[in-house]
């Protein structure tokens, strides 16, 4: 397998180029104290080596290890204690952190780019910076100032892990059924019991405490979602003055066989009257914990994208190397028996739609981010709602159309390596396995485009639609008579498109259609993960088409290329999209269940 290399130049093309986040951080001020664009850059860099040097190197002996559990135990693999710890000493686990507790309070716009390069290196491991840093967003939002004091300090620099406990083997998607209780103690902590399973990194060898938000209900709750509570559970008791106690009553009763991340533990968690502490208000624990999932959604996004970009790099070395025929047009190496495999129209094909579809991905993750960062920081009462608004229509999209469209590339990857690309050897079939999961937890990708097409388009009118369309028309009337004018005409249709198949969508599910959102859902999160794209690459070539620096004129004709391939190539499937949103859900729902 190549060895990966985070792409460092296509993230700082990204940051600084296409978004400019040196103008976009000087603007807030809570930002300008803590990060420029120079501080950034340094730690992308050393991020870098990190991924690729530490990382990246354990991740195939890691998913043959995989993890053991002996009595409760987890054991991790071989170099992943250490890989922890070389993470813990830099602080990276803070990096995201609010620095009234030890965070180093970068934005997530760069905490984005980092969190690629880990996937990237080894999506096992990868979890692990990522549900603590999930755990921590949602108890620096929700928990009370003395839970905050006693655990995020040690959270943000590793010496704790978190983990997120929600699923039971009951519930998964609809968490109103959890059976999990907690009963309140008189020192006003709470005794937890419930079976939870699984649990990413519910249990392991690499921290000295893991700290388990828990999802559990009152006796006396209200049935259903509006019944769950959140808590702070953690593996170890923490004394007043912030030492290690007693073992708490939480144990792993085993771990999962699984088809892909082999090497993180899923555990099945039991809690026997563990000691709990309640997080946010009582019965809003569903509130508190998606503060949480919309952080973890983003970066479940980035997480397949981390890993399609490794299966491209793969196949490029390789479609380099393999000699198999001749090139259509001729021999282009005749002293060799064949020419290398990258010379055939259909091994670019795939390598292209990889290239498409990663830097796309990377650019839009980013502007995700960006509109978290704004919806944070910014002091400006208009912008921070409007980013509120983009950070609720773009997560189920992030997280469900890059991990649908990074299973595609790297099976696309898998194939450039023909044969080799099943067998172990060359790593393709590790990263098809490990994305799988991507489109499956944190909310399921069906789930995410019910979210997309009910509560933030239908619900609320299209409102947030409208908003996100206006900004794309505004920067076509801004940008076509540059390089972007080749494809201001076909953003322009498609926009509209989206907007008319919007309008429909919603006509129907209001007319009492209860089946319309359900049936056009997926269709339709696919259809604007399509034009959003088509605004990335515009995006990407407004900058590459102004670019005279003559030194790198590689990078930016490159970029204008592979936006014309994304537009010629892969944009025209919104057609198929749209009539497929626009045929409704009638054939779909007409067979009774007996017919199945
Ligand atoms: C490796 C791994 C790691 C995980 N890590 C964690 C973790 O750390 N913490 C945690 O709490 N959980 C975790 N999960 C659980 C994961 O989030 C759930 O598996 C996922 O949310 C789906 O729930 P489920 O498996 O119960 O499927 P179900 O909810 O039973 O769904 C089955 C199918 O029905 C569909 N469906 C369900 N309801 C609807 C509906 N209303 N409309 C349309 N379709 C519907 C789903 O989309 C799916 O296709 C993990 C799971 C795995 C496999």
């Amino acid at each position: 397998m190549a060895e990966f290399q985070a792409p460092l130049r296509d993230m700082r093309f990204v940051l600084n180029e296409v978004f400019k986040v040196s103008e976009l951080w000087a603007s807030m001020p809570r930002l300008a104290e803590t990060v420029d664009a120079e501080t950034a850059d340094a730690i992308l860099e050393e991020a870098g080596k990190i991924a690729s040097a530490s990382l990246a190197p354990l991740n195939r002996e890691a998913d043959e290890q995989g993890c053991e559990w002996q009595d409760g135990q987890v054991t991790t693999p071989h170099g992943f204690k250490e890989m922890y710890q070389l993470l813990s000493d830099g602080g990276w686990f803070g990096l995201g952190g609010n620095p009234e507790f030890g965070g180093m309070g970068m934005p997530k716009m760069l905490v984005a780019q980092f969190e690629e390069m880990i996937q990237g290196a080894c999506m096992s491991f990868g979890l692990s910076p990522m549900l603590n840093a999930g755990a921590c967003v949602s108890l620096d939002y929700h928990a009370s100032q003395a839970l905050k004091e006693k655990y995020l300090p040690n959270m943000y620099a590793g010496t704790w892990a978190g983990a997120m406990d929600l699923t039971e083997p009951h519930a998964g998607t609809d968490l109103g059924i959890i059976r999990t209780k907690a009963e309140p103690n008189d020192d006003g902590s709470y005794r937890v019991t419930g079976t939870k399973i699984f649990i990413t990194w519910g249990e392991h060898d690499m921290a000295e405490n893991i700290i388990h938000l828990v999802l559990a209900k009152l006796p006396d709750a209200p049935a259903g979602p509006k019944g769950i509570s959140l808590f702070l559970v953690p593996k170890v008791l923490v004394n007043d003055d912030g030492s290690l106690g007693d073992a708490n009553h939480v144990s792993c009763g085993s771990i999962e066989k699984k088809m892909g991340i082999k090497a993180s533990a899923t555990c099945v968690m039991n809690f026997d009257g563990a000691k709990g502490w309640l997080v946010g208000e009582l019965n809003q624990g569903l509130a508190c914990m998606f503060t949480m999932m919309n952080y973890e959604r983003v970066g479940v996004g980035i997480q397949g994208l981390g890993a399609s970009e490794a299966s491209y790099q793969n196949a490029v070395a390789y479609a380099k190397d393999r000699l198999q025929s001749r090139s259509p047009s001729g021999a282009q190496q005749p002293e060799k028996a064949a020419d290398p495999i990258i010379v055939h129209p259909d091994v670019r094909r795939m390598l292209m739609i990889q290239r498409a579809l990663n830097e796309a991905g990377r650019a839009f993750s980013t502007y995700a981010a960006m509109w978290l960062d704004i919806s944070k920081y910014s002091d400006d009462e208009a912008q921070k709602n409007k980013a509120g608004n983009m950070v609720a229509l773009l997560t189920p999209v992030v997280k469900a159309f890059i991990t649908d469209k990074s299973l595609e590339s790297a099976i696309h990857g898998q194939q450039v390596f023909g044969g080799h690309g099943f067998i172990r050897e060359w790593g393709q079939e590790q990263l098809v396995r490990d994305i799988r999961i991507t489109q499956i937890y944190e909310g399921t990708n069906g789930i995410q485009a019910m979210d997309l097409m009910g509560r933030k388009t239908v619900m609320n009118g299209g409102e947030y639609v409208r908003e996100y369309i206006a900004e794309i028309e505004a920067f076509i009337a801004q940008h076509k008579d540059g390089a972007v004018g080749e494809f201001a005409m076909a953003l322009s249709d498609q926009v509209a498109n989206l907007q008319q198949v919007t309008d429909a969508v919603i006509a129907r599910a209001k007319g009492g259609d209860k089946a319309a959102v359900g049936a056009a859902a997926v269709d339709y999160l696919h259809l604007f993960g399509f034009v959003s794209y088509a605004y990335m690459w515009a995006r990407m070539v407004a900058v590459a088409g102004a670019q005279t620096n003559a030194a790198d004129t590689d990078f930016y004709t490159a970029k204008i290329t592979t936006a014309r391939f994304f537009y010629q190539r892969l944009l025209p499937q919104t057609r198929a999209l749209t009539e497929q949103v626009l045929a409704g859900g009638d054939s779909m729902m007409a067979l009774s269940a007996d017919q199945f």
